[in-house]
């Protein structure tokens, strides 16, 4: 099956811009003339400075992000971020944490070791189908952050609401970064592991309150410290430089399509037509209650597991790819990133009507 007949609607790592695809394609074997590709050159050489700084300089201007912030291209995956986030900002005293899936979930127990965790919410009895309210928000005095996952991957949820909080917010954007507009101004540190909405594997972004740094714990390791990240430029060590160049043509895709009200737009237009035929079929059962339901990834199932199963294979025939749900959830996932046309979309509800209709 050729590119063209495909539609990827995988989790993550996901689909990229084919733009972005196409560039670094025409690009491999020799970059800007220079007869070696971005993944050969130097991360100290003037040619990779312009792509490092071409990149953080189109992030802050698409998220517009304050002077206060600083950009950091880091390694390790968000998951590395639920252990140095406590390392750097928990200094031994009480965090707030919303536990709303299974990602919240880990970075709750992983900041155990470094300190104290006070679960502020946690929606586990409910299997992670929806988000707290602002008024159920168990907050402690003296947090040192609140911490919460924006939108919840495995489960489908999405935070529509920027919680209040006495305490620096700290959120995991990892799938649901640049698909709206954000006040970074009110975040003390917001990171997304790239391979959802920016890059492939193996870039972290971390967008973090210079005000905050400094503060860790004297066991954090360096290349886990925010202080030293922020005061080397994120080049303590070798940078994903192949990750921060493909980041870059990714960014510049989104620019060309608007920013991130289009990314906006574009994703209520995506989601919202498969929504609206759950709310009316006679075989699919959303999972997300219907205020707390994510624009980046549907889940769903049909009555049995089998058919489920029918269901991911006969898509997979048709070129709608990798739409089984996560082992935690069972059932059916349709990630909606940036990346995906509408016409995926279109061509995923053309499917589902077409298969209900020879189910019921
Ligand atoms: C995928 C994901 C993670 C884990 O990312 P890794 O880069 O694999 O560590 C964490 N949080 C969210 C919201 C995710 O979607």
């Amino acid at each position: 099956m050729a590119r063209e007949q495909v539609y990827n609607f995988a989790p993550g790592p996901s689909t990229m811009p084919v733009s972005a695809l196409k560039t670094a394609a025409a690009e491999l074997l020799d970059f800007k003339g220079s007869g070696m590709s971005v993944m050969e050159i130097s991360h100290r050489s003037p040619l990779f400075q312009e792509v490092f700084d071409g990149a953080k300089a189109r992030l802050k201007s698409l998220l517009r992000v304050p002077d206060t912030h600083e950009i950091l291209f880091v390694q390790g995956g968000a998951t590395t971020q639920f252990a140095a986030i406590p390392m750097n900002l928990l200094a031994g005293g009480t965090a707030d944490y919303a536990v709303t899936g299974n990602f919240s979930g880990k970075a709750a127990e992983e900041a155990r070791k470094y300190g104290n965790v006070h679960v502020a919410a946690d929606t586990t009895a409910t299997g992670h189908d929806r988000i707290p309210t602002q008024a159920e928000l168990n907050l402690s005095p003296d947090a040192k952050y609140f911490y919460y996952c924006a939108n919840n991957t495995i489960f489908g949820t999405e935070w529509h609401f920027v919680p209040e909080t006495k305490a620096p917010l700290v959120c995991d954007m990892s799938s649901d970064i640049l698909s709206q507009p954000v006040d970074v101004s009110r975040f003390g540190l917001i990171y997304a592991g790239a391979q959802k909405n920016m890059a492939p594997a193996g870039l972290t972004v971390v967008i973090v309150d210079k005000a905050l740094a400094g503060h860790e714990l004297p066991i954090t390791p360096k290349i886990l410290s925010y202080k030293t990240m922020i005061e080397t430029d994120s080049l303590l060590n070798t940078p994903p430089c192949w990750c921060i160049y493909m980041l870059g043509l990714t960014l510049d895709w989104v620019s060309a399509q608007g920013g991130v009200e289009a990314m906006d737009a574009v994703k209520r237009e995506r989601a919202g037509m498969i929504y609206d035929f759950l709310d009316e079929s006679r075989l699919f059962i959303p999972h997300a209650k219907p205020e707390a339901r994510s624009f980046m990834n549907v889940t769903f199932r049909t009555p049995s597991a089998e058919l489920d199963a029918e269901f991911v294979r006969e898509a997979a025939a048709r070129g709608l790819k990798n739409l089984k749900g996560h082992k935690l959830t069972g059932g059916l996932r349709a990630s909606l990133y940036n990346a995906m046309p509408v016409e995926g979309a279109k061509a995923l509800l053309e499917f589902m009507k077409e298969f209900e209709h020879s189910h019921v």
